[in-house]
């Protein structure tokens, strides 16, 4: 029997987020990685870049310190 594999999907407030690359490290599914564009506060903020492999774990949004991250899980 195969055990059906959750998905999730994260949005992240660029504006909140100060770059610190914990949600980065954090990742089992490397999702997510710095910008190479930076927010209104002069941050590289960190982006959703590989949304297929999410599966809503919520790990980044547990480590992330400004409270940047939210996440989405659907069955
Ligand atoms: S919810 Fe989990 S898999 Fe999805 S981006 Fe966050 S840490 Fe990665
Ligand atoms: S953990 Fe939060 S503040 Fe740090 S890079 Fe990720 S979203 Fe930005």
């Amino acid at each position: 029997m195969q055990t059906k594999v959750k998905k999730g999907t994260i949005v992240i407030d660029s504006e909140k987020c100060k770059g610190c690359k914990y949600c980065v490290l954090t990742c089992p599914q490397k999702c997510i990685e710095i910008s190479s564009s930076f927010n209104s506060s002069g941050y590289f903020a960190a982006k959703f870049s590989n949304p297929l492999n999410c599966i809503g774990c919520a790990m980044c949004a547990v480590v992330c310190p400004e409270l940047a991250i939210e996440v989405f899980v659907k069955d």
